[in-house]
């Protein structure tokens, strides 16, 4: 996960202030001093984390917050309003054109995740904005490059536009224009050609494609692992071929995220994208908000809500409300659940977008509970349809049988017995609650 240091080091520092009742300036001076090494460690541009510290400092010790109630809070409300700033502030929405088709440009050096983000962003444009793209590959030198795209095309059943490798991109680009007329298609994406690093030809190149059609949107695509070398390659790409935005790919992986707070003072431009993962799905838009809630560990409850209802049946969802509210859940419910949590991608993932999870021990082992989930699994699989309903009926030969079925232990097995009973203890509890509060609610 990337900000994996930096969060540490800042939730640390933030986390000294925070309950403080009297904030003095030396306090502000000791608390930047630590913020300023966790940036340069971070690997954020240094004009970067000079021209931070110097507005974080000048407003914290401003009268306002010294005098205060809550100090020690306020300074880390300017801590996180600022680093939303740096990162944009606002979300940047994607263009698109009044008049259909809208063209979608995609640049960026070789290996960064061109050819994968443009077909991630094919599928994003289907399926949360219901339009119909059409991928062109525009990439002449490569030929495993249009392979790949076509590859990607197919996997996502969404059509690619490619003339081969003799046909100059700018020719590609013009009679793809022609044929998503034809095809009604109302956007259009173009993986051009990347190169190992910015180079005359290939800018010019990218240039003359632009004037076929001003594109709505010219992303460029970097690596956030090569960290201050994207902010330079942006800087670059922006000032010669001109970008309208950056997707940053590889945020998955351990990046330190110092490209992810540069970028947009030194290119200035948005970031629109982040890159989380090698799958299609893994393309999510830019908050900079919530991204430095989950640095500072104040969670990111907007995006885990986002993905729950992503990945969430409605209709089941009401289905195991019911359940919960008439107690009539059981194992069977269980294993569903279990499974619709599972969907919502890896658990430590999830964890550490709730408030606070940074400090929860043993979060890091998080991963074995996923193990874990499938040994829970496994003994319910192993439960006979009226033991699954009904589990008070398990006799102990019956749980020994069931251990021994699943592979786990009488233990394990007894475990997930009784919180299964808490559970539905706790239901009876909380809908005994909610009844008392309609009838509070009905009372004059
Ligand atoms: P291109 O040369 O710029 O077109 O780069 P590719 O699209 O071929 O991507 C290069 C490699 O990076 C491929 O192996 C991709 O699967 C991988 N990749 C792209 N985006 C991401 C991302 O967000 N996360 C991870 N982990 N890998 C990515």
């Amino acid at each position: 996960m990337a900000f994996e240091g930096l969060a540490e080091r800042l939730q640390g520092t933030m986390q000294r202030i925070k309950g403080k009742g009297k904030v003095t300036e030396a306090d502000v001076k000791e608390m930047m001093r630590e913020v300023r090494f966790a940036l340069i460690e971070a690997d954020v541009n240094l004009k970067v984390v000079k021209e931070f510290v110097k507005k974080v400092s000048e407003r914290a010790v401003g009268t306002d917050v010294m005098k205060s109630l809550t100090p020690g809070q306020q300074v880390i409300k300017i801590v996180k309003d600022e680093l939303t700033d740096l990162m944009g502030g606002e979300e940047s929405p994607l263009q698109f054109a009044k008049k259909p088709p809208t063209v979608i440009m995609m640049v960026g050096l070789q290996g960064a995740g061109k050819t994968t983000t443009s077909g991630k962003l094919a599928n994003v444009l289907r399926k949360k904005y219901n339009r119909k793209p059409l991928l062109v590959a525009a990439d002449i030198y490569r030929p495993a490059a249009i392979q790949q795209l076509e590859t990607i095309g197919k996997q996502l059943s969404l059509p690619v536009f490619s003339m081969g490798t003799d046909v100059s991109p700018v020719e590609i680009v013009r009679q793809a224009l022609e044929k998503s007329k034809e095809d009604l298609n109302d956007v259009i994406i173009i993986d051009t050609a990347g190169r190992l690093h910015v180079d005359e030809d290939l800018m010019q190149e990218l240039k003359d494609i632009r004037t076929i059609k001003e594109p709505d949107e010219v992303f460029l695509v970097v690596d956030s692992m090569t960290g201050q070398d994207a902010v330079n390659v942006a800087q670059q790409f922006n000032e010669t071929v001109g970008i309208t935005g950056v997707v940053l790919t590889k945020l998955d992986g351990d990046t330190r995220g110092g490209a992810a707070l540069s970028i947009r003072s030194v290119a200035e431009k948005p970031i629109k994208f982040v890159g989380m993962g090698e799958k299609m799905d893994a393309l999510e838009p830019f908050h900079p908000e919530r991204m430095a809630s989950r640095i500072l560990g104040m969670g990111d409850m907007m995006s885990l809500i986002e993905k729950a209802q992503a990945n969430v049946d409605e209709e089941k969802a009401k289905e195991m409300e019911e359940k919960f509210r008439t107690q009539t859940f059981t194992f069977d419910d269980f294993v569903e659940q279990l499974q619709q949590v599972k969907k919502m991608g890896p658990l430590e993932d999830i964890l550490k977008m709730l408030p606070g999870a940074g400090k929860i021990k043993g979060l890091e082992n998080a991963k074995v509970d996923e193990k874990q989930m499938g040994r829970v699994e496994a003994i319910i699989y192993s439960m006979t349809p009226a033991e699954k309903t009904n589990p008070e009926i398990i006799s102990s030969s019956r749980k020994k049988r069931i251990a021994t079925g699943s592979g786990t232990s009488i233990q394990e097995v007894n475990r997930l017995l009784k919180q299964f009973d808490e559970m539905k203890k706790m239901m009876k509890q909380m809908s005994g609650m909610t009844q008392k509060g309609k009838k509070k609610m009905k009372m004059p």
